[in-house]
């Protein structure tokens, strides 16, 4: 089935009516005060006590007139976003009949149109699964299947990819149209009208908090480990808990413009950059992808606005890495490397870095070029964020340590002995507040923010030690638990009693870390199967399979190198049939077809035999051993 003529012609007409997308001459994040209605904030905390959750389009009732996000199209305010979305959840609704609860895979750029079909997919009471364009045709098949999606969303530009993949799983396409003038046009942010009508469609978008609270809100897919990539369902309870940590933990604020570059599909991008900072009234600068200069520009802040300056980045260490680089080329003269640190220290707050290891050389060579400490935290796809540095005090924040756990989330570090984990220690940060404070976000007009300065309100830990260890170190599995760690893969087996879960509900991420003087400190992966490449989780396993498909190839393992910008490069170590011959390009090409760029091999080795164990296994272990020099030393890609 696919979607009618019709319904491309509402959504074409409701991006480009003049809904609530300001004029931003007039409109500033750091000086425009909202009348709140605190009558709302009242109601909105009283669901969130009994039970319920505050999905993050219903924040923008609270500041319907601020900028929400700008992007290269245009500058939209919180009404103008919501006022889109609900237009368009009238179409989804049609198109499923009213029916929620339903998985909705969906296809947009970095820009308003993916939040729009956000809040559009919640508002309707469904589940949003955010897809990416960096994944092959294969790949987006597959996501659309697993996750048994009942509409497929996107934007124009992504028609023809989607098209055919839709037609052969029989799935309806919903294609939302955009328009450049749509984003030229400006909404007032003081127009008298906009307020209450947003305060009426409280009421009639989207459920009730407490509908909100019992149901699942997206899907993230994971890398895939030693099987296809799984879809962790994430709760509205779960997202709305993430948010509150983070927003206690690094003090979010409206005041804060935050510079999004992330991939969407991935949970660093949709947490931290884009929900949280929502769900706090802050402006996002959306890019459509990272581009080291463009960055450069957005973090100078350079013929900027005031209002718009950059105060917030979220990154992983490739990025930073790729900044410095940047920066030993541009900006080579003293007094030049004057202006940027003075620049960057006035004016931003927070810069983070996580997903891969944050090399101490890099952690000091931008705090030379900027002033900033970066604040180094830990997370994944089935966990959202779980352990960080500490926002203040700065000089708190360690080099290659990732802190203590968030608000709400208890951290464990276990051994294995004979197939059963033994508990070494047990880290607790209590839960924090979850209402809704607009002191705290800076919405009372206020020029100082009242998060605590001293950063109390992320409590200090509670710490049970299981197996007392002499020197104070304890190193294990990482184990989490906690309201905001999930529970359930989309379309899978119970994970009760599952080897990703204790019998206690802790659950197994795999990472072996070490725990001393307060702070836990990330080994890496205890398997080898998963590479982490510039902000990427790639699995060795999908990376060999499409390897596999080649006619010259008769084996195949892949490895993760470690490499100083990349944190690791996609390696193959591969077997060639008889007299046959293959060079890294001829790979990359024919691989392509079935993965995405960042999984394609970056090193190639070719071997004449392949160490297997008795049972036909590859021993990566004793691979790495033989050809791990080898490889570290051939030319990449
Ligand atoms: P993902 O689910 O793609 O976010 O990947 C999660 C994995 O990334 C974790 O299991 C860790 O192995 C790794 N990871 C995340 N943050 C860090 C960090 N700060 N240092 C080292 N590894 C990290």
């Amino acid at each position: 089935m696919e979607i009618s003529y019709r319904s491309i012609r509402i959504i074409t007409r409701l991006l480009r009516k003049p809904f609530g997308i300001v004029h931003y001459k007039y409109a500033s994040n750091s000086t425009v005060k909202e009348e709140v209605n605190t009558e709302i904030v009242t109601s909105l905390n009283k669901d969130i006590k009994a039970g319920g959750v505050v999905p993050v389009f219903r924040r923008a009732l609270l500041f319907p007139t601020r900028i929400a996000l700008q992007d290269e199209f245009g500058i939209y305010t919180y009404a103008g976003l919501h006022q889109a979305a609900s237009t368009l959840s009238k179409d989804i609704a049609a198109q499923l009949l009213g029916e929620s609860e339903r998985t909705i895979a969906y296809l947009c750029s970095n820009d308003a149109s993916h939040v729009i079909v956000q809040w559009a997919i919640w508002m309707t009471g469904n589940i949003a699964v955010p897809l990416t364009s960096l994944h092959p045709p294969e790949m987006l098949k597959y996501y659309i299947a697993d996750s048994s999606a009942s509409l497929v969303i996107c934007t124009q530009e992504y028609e023809d990819l989607l098209r055919p993949l839709t037609v052969e799983l029989s799935r309806p396409l919903l294609i939302t149209s955009r328009d450049n003038e749509v984003t030229a046009q400006l909404y007032q942010p003081n127009s008298s009208f906009l307020k209450p009508k947003m305060e009426e469609s409280l009421s009639d978008t989207g459920k009730s908090n407490m509908w909100y609270g019992m149901k699942d809100a997206m899907l993230i897919y994971t890398s895939g480990t030693t099987s296809k990539p799984k879809g962790v369902v994430w709760t509205h309870s779960m997202l709305s808990t993430q948010i509150a940590a983070l927003h206690a933990a690094w003090q979010y604020s409206a005041n804060d413009v935050v510079l999004h570059t992330l991939p969407l599909h991935h949970i660093h991008g949709q947490l931290n950059s884009l929900n949280a900072s929502l769900a706090a009234g802050a402006r996002i600068r959306m890019l459509p992808s990272f581009v080291s200069h463009a960055v450069w520009s957005r973090l100078l802040g350079m013929g900027e606005r005031e209002e718009a300056r950059v105060s917030v980045f979220h990154g992983v260490p490739a990025m930073y890495a790729r900044l410095a680089a940047d920066y030993d080329t541009m900006f080579a003269g003293a007094r030049t490397a004057q202006y940027v640190r003075s620049t960057l220290a006035a004016r931003l707050r927070l810069m983070c870095a996580g997903s891969t290891p944050l090399p101490e050389t890099l952690f000091r060579k931008w705090e030379e070029i900027s002033g900033l400490r970066l604040l180094e935290r830990y997370g994944m796809s089935e966990v959202g964020m779980a352990l960080s540095n500490p926002y203040r005090p700065v000089q708190q924040r360690c080099v290659g340590c990732v802190g203590r756990p968030l608000p709400g989330v208890g951290a464990r570090v276990a051994t294995s002995n004979d197939d059963t984990l033994a508990p070494l220690i047990t880290v607790e940060t209590p839960m924090c507040d979850t209402d809704i404070s607009l002191e705290k976000l800076g919405l009372t007009g206020k020029k100082e923010l009242s998060w605590d300065a001293d950063g109390n309100e992320w409590k200090q830990p509670k710490v049970t030690v299981h197996k007392e260890s002499e020197d104070g170190e304890y190193q294990g599995e990482l184990l989490l638990k906690g309201p905001s760690v999930f529970t359930r893969y989309w379309n899978r087996m119970s994970l009760l009693n599952s080897s990703e879960f204790t019998s206690d509900g802790w659950f197994r991420t795999g990472d072996t870390v070490v725990y001393h003087d307060g702070r836990f400190k990330i080994q890496g992966r205890t398997s080898v199967d998963i590479i982490k490449t510039s902000g990427y989780k790639v699995s060795a396993l999908q990376v060999e399979s499409a390897i596999l498909e080649h006619p010259s190839v008769a084996d195949v393992a892949v490895l993760g190198i470690k490499h100083d910008t990349y944190g690791e490069i996609v390696s193959a170590v591969v077997v060639l049939k008889d007299k046959a011959k293959l060079t890294l390009r001829e790979l990359k090409d024919m691989a392509g077809k079935k993965l995405a760029p960042y999984q394609l091999p970056r090193k190639l080795l070719i071997v004449d035999q392949m160490p297997r164990n008795a049972m036909g296994k590859l021993d990566k272990k004793e691979i790495k051993k033989i050809y791990g020099e080898k490889l570290v030393r051939g030319k990449s890609s």
